[in-house]
């Protein structure tokens, strides 16, 4: 009999009703296979114990906050189990210490080392339907621990790998995942299948689909993952080692980020070490560059600029002015009015002059493109905010990515 490892999202619990949906959902499953079911807290209660936290204290300590956080999970786990046994099902449910999540310390953030999983294979043998909470785990000091937001998704892909499930059933409020985003392109095209570093590359560009950390342990266990909707019955999109057929295709489809600003330092002397004092001030605070350009130098001075989460900006912009006053710099800009737009493909490895047709694509429409930066499968450049509906869509069109050629390519 195969084992499925399913995860429903907060926006698929949100309710009782839902829950009542999902119940339904999971039963229909059981019927053929043996089941074990993660589920995030409802709809926006993680969100809301966060505030909850914020209104108590302003930096709250972080294994309180990890004591708060988990109760979420388990709400959904018992209330889940409940609905399956109204459905005559035997079902039980486990929090993360129980079914032995171990992580290390790092409260708020903290990364899976081992899990026993004893008592979810005890309750599949025992014919029951395990529920396991997402989100949560145990030190080895047996402190609640949690994994960062989004983290249901890792548990289940790590309950997956643990079990050797045949696949880990990723269900939420998209049916997949798709050429581009489809609010913005009409005819985008939902993927059958996409490879585990593609699917990194568009969850770190902007892609909301799957949690980061969840696809790098998929690809490190090999656990297929199937993103689809929970409430559509038909297939989604399977993240998988990459087949030789994928390449074919020189791009697998167009992502856009919103959410970041662009920072730059005017007039820094240029002389070795200033990157590092630059990088070393923001990185000391926690805060994640992306695109960092560093102009070529005139009379001895340069422009540095990145991207960064718009969030992080404020913080940036201000250990940023003390390092430009320390080195000589004439001082910090920032624009928020930015977007990244991406391609991404594994057939880039093996055709050339894709960059230069993300170029020309752009240039055609006039957008000018004001920092680019590229990987092994993807190119992004960062272009005036209000062009990146146009932006995306051209590139689409460019990249024959509509529903007309779904036929020849995946
Ligand atoms: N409930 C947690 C969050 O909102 C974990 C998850 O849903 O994946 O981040
Ligand atoms: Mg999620």
């Amino acid at each position: 009999m195969t084992l499925i490892v399913q995860k429903y999202g907060g926006s698929s619990v949100a309710d009782t009703e839902k829950i009542g949906n999902v119940a339904r959902r999971v039963a229909e499953s059981a019927r053929g296979s043996r089941l074990v079911v993660v589920v995030s807290a409802m709809g926006k209660t993680t969100d809301g114990l966060v505030n909850l936290a914020h209104q108590i204290a302003p930096s709250p300590d972080p294994r309180e906050m990890d004591m708060l956080l988990a109760t979420g999970e388990q709400v959904t786990i018992a209330l889940l189990a409940m609905a399956l046994h109204g459905l005559g099902h035997k079902a039980r449910s486990f929090t993360g210490p129980q079914v032995g999540m171990r992580t290390d310390r790092a409260h708020t953030k903290a990364r899976i080392k081992a899990i026993t999983a004893e008592r979810v294979r005890r309750a599949l043998e025992a014919g029951e339907i395990a529920v396991v909470a997402g989100f949560q785990g145990l030190s080895d000091e047996d402190e609640i621990t949690t994994l960062g937001r989004g983290g249901s998704d890792l548990t289940a892909v790590a309950l997956a790998a643990a079990l050797a499930a045949d696949v880990c059933e990723i269900y939420t409020d998209v049916d997949g995942v798709y050429t581009a985003d489809p609010n913005i392109v009409p005819d985008a095209r939902k993927l059958g299948r996409v490879s585990y570093d593609e699917m990194l590359e568009m969850a770190s560009l902007g892609a909301k689909v799957l949690q980061s950390r969840s696809v790098e342990f998929a690809k490190k266990y090999g656990v297929p993952v199937h993103v689809r909707s929970t409430f559509k019955s038909d297939p989604g999109t399977l993240v998988t080692m990459e087949d030789p057929h994928m390449e074919s295709v020189l791009v697998t489809g167009v992502t856009h980020d919103r959410g970041q600003a662009k920072v730059s330092i005017l007039r820094v002397p240029d002389r070795p070490g200033i990157a590092a004092q630059v990088f070393g001030g923001v990185a000391e605070r926690g805060i994640v560059v992306d695109m960092i350009v560093q102009n070529i130098s005139r009379d001895g001075y340069t422009d540095i600029s990145f991207t960064l989460p718009r969030t992080d900006r404020d913080r940036a912009v201000a250990v940023l002015s003390e390092v430009a006053r320390r080195i000589g710099a004439e001082g910090v800009a920032h624009d928020d009015r930015i977007a990244k737009v991406s391609i991404v493909g594994v057939g880039m490895r093996s055709h050339s002059g894709v960059a230069a047709r993300m170029f020309q694509t752009l240039s055609r429409e006039g957008i000018n493109i004001q920092m680019i930066s590229t990987s092994e499968i993807a190119v992004s450049c960062v272009i005036e905010d209000k062009y990146t509906e146009l932006a995306v869509r051209a590139l689409h069109d460019a990249f024959e990515l509509g529903a007309e050629r779904a036929a020849t390519s995946r």
